[in-house]
């Protein structure tokens, strides 16, 4: 087990063939993005907050990618007061990943 960092991405990631992001963050969701545009491999986004979320397939050659849609993370002023959890809500976004997967 490792953290996932610049330096390693490439490495650790070059073995797969889907992304699946579960993370919170998007320094993290762009390391990601930019290892699977990079490597040729499908990517699958999944963001909650709030009382939304989103989901993204990004096909490395055939669709914009993420950092194509959000050339900057979204700022704080543009996150929703309300930010609590909901795990209905994260595993809905969850499923939907894993089926474009
Ligand atoms: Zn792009």
């Amino acid at each position: 087990m490792a953290d996932l960092t610049p330096a390693n991405a490439l490495d650790l990631l070059e073995t797969v063939d889907l992304i699946v992001d579960g993370t919170d963050n998007f320094e993290t969701r762009y390391l990601l993005n930019d290892a699977a545009v990079k490597l040729g491999s499908r990517g699958f986004y999944g963001a909650a907050v709030g009382s939304y979320g989103l989901k993204l397939t990004v096909v490395p050659g055939r669709t914009a990618c993420l950092k194509c849609i959000y050339p900057e993370p979204p700022g704080v002023r543009s996150r929703p007061a309300n930010r609590r959890r909901s795990r209905a809500r994260d595993h809905a976004i969850a499923a939907l990943q894993v089926a474009d997967a």
